[in-house]
């Protein structure tokens, strides 16, 4: 027999739990935690609520979840509720799959000003992730600008840019909706401090853009290169610069729509303001070997709040290797120490699409079988039960789980699939453990 605990149940947690299995079969136990007392992570708090079919997924994890030998252990919370060197005690591999949950920082003056946000945050409010539910985002200045080239930067300034109706059949939580029905923005300002050829959009996450009902995208066609330049890119980037040259080209725009504005060559330099957010400082920039080089011109866009969607980083564990520069832990292949693993975001960074964690989640137990070949006779599931019991841990079972989400989809405004809880008391309440 194996024990492995798993530390995070998003998709990089799951799809390694699903490795495991194929693996071992009957001869594993598998123990995924989390901090919440709910599962699936990005799905639920970073994927955009608008994007359900993309959600759909968490499927594929519950079959994963509902075999006997993985079990699902919320509300349990590593480096406050145990340690890892306990977890490596009880557990023969320990593969932190805790993805990357914090924001990076831009490091600019005005930073600290109140209605500025990290994408992490302003996802996590829209999406009802108990740390940030209490976020109040000020939405009263009709101007928002939202910094980053990425599909976390299109999520945002979609989720700004749809009416209240666009919203009715995702699962944006009410406290969200309520504040995007009373915003005044009419105008978000997409900062790239690169050009469209760097962009690291997507091209389905593009088009949205130009299906929205009372918003629509501009671009600058003098940002744009000569389109034969678009040859030598590759599929996926031509298509977004095809997007991007739809936009520029378009003439039918309708004049009272919200506008989403494509800023190209526009690093941000400072966010100014006094008490708040007043203007985004800009400068110019022009590029030289790939890099954004600043040409000395600057300008200033008023606005109100200003969203950083310019990537992630993992969450420190007391005593597990960090690489600061990388914002991952510190590994070799996944490898961090004898026993202990990372998978996904926590081991590669915040890249590549949520299918990207499966061929990630079986590398890892590939490696695990050759670190771990036979019984180490560690305790496992018993070992940890008695801990927690001796704790006092208020765990959290996937059937527990099962709860809270028929309380969720009961609870879903009409067209909606389901009205999440984003505190963490309420959602043990509806355990009906309490
Ligand atoms: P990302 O794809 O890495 O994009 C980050 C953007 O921020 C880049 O354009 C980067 O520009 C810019 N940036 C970084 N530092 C900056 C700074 N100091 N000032 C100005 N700009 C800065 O990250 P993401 O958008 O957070 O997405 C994370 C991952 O999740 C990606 O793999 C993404 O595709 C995925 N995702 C997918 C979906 C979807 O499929 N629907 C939705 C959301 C997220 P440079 O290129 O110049 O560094």
């Amino acid at each position: 027999m194996r024990h492995i605990a798993i530390v995070g149940s998003g998709p990089a947690g799951y799809y390694t739990a699903e490795a495991a299995l194929k693996q071992w079969g009957d001869e594993v136990r598998v123990d995924i935690f989390d901090t919440l007392p709910v599962p699936f992570g990005l799905i639920r708090t970073g994927v955009a609520p608008d994007h359900q079919s993309i959600k759909a997924v968490a499927r594929r994890y519950e079959s994963t979840a509902l075999t006997r030998n993985v079990r699902f252990v919320g509300n349990v919370m590593l480096g406050r509720d145990l340690s890892v060197a306990e977890l490596q005690e009880l557990y023969d591999a320990v593969i932190l799959a805790t993805g990357a949950p914090h924001d990076r920082k831009l490091g600019l003056p005005g930073e600290e000003l109140p209605n500025v946000f990290g994408s992490a945050a302003f996802v996590g409010w829209y999406n009802g992730h108990p740390q940030f539910a209490g976020l109040h985002p000020d939405l009263s200045h009709q101007t928002a600008v939202v910094v980053g080239n990425g599909n976390v930067a299109l999520d945002v300034a979609r989720i700004l840019a749809k009416s209240e109706d666009e919203l009715a059949d995702s699962d944006i939580v009410a406290h969200a909706l309520a504040g995007l029905h009373d915003s005044a923005v009419r105008r978000i300002v997409i900062l790239g401090r690169r050009g469209p050829h760097q962009i690291a959009m997507t091209p389905k996450e593009l088009s949205e853009l130009a299906k929205l009902s009372r918003a629509h995208p501009v671009v600058d066609a003098a940002d744009l290169p000569p389109v034969e330049a678009d040859a030598g890119l590759d599929t996926g980037l031509r298509k977004s610069l095809g997007h991007l040259r739809a936009f520029a080209a378009n003439e039918d725009n309708r004049p009272d729509d919200v506008t989403v504005e494509f800023d190209f060559f526009a690093a941000p330099r400072a966010i100014l303001g006094e008490g708040r957010v007043e203007a985004v400082e800009v400068e110019r920039t022009r590029l030289v070997d790939g890099k954004a080089v600043g040409t000395g011109e600057t300008y200033r866009i008023p606005a109100g709040m200003v969203i950083a969607c310019i990537g992630y980083q993992t969450s420190p564990i007391p005593d597990v290797p960090y690489d600061e520069q990388g914002g991952r832990f510190a590994n070799e292949e996944g490898r961090i120490a004898p026993g202990l693993y990372c998978v996904g975001w926590a081991r590669r960074g915040p890249t590549g699409t949520i299918g990207t964690n499966r061929p990630d989640g079986f590398a890892i137990i590939e490696k695990v079988a050759v670190d771990i070949p036979g019984d180490s006779g560690k305790p496992g599931r018993p070992g940890f039960d008695t801990l927690a019991e001796r704790r006092g841990l208020q765990v959290v079972k996937f059937t527990d789980w099962q709860k809270i989400d028929e309380a969720e989809v009961a609870a879903a405004r009409t067209g909606a699939p389901r009205e999440k809880f984003v505190e963490v008391d309420k959602m043990i309440e509806a355990t009906g453990r309490v």
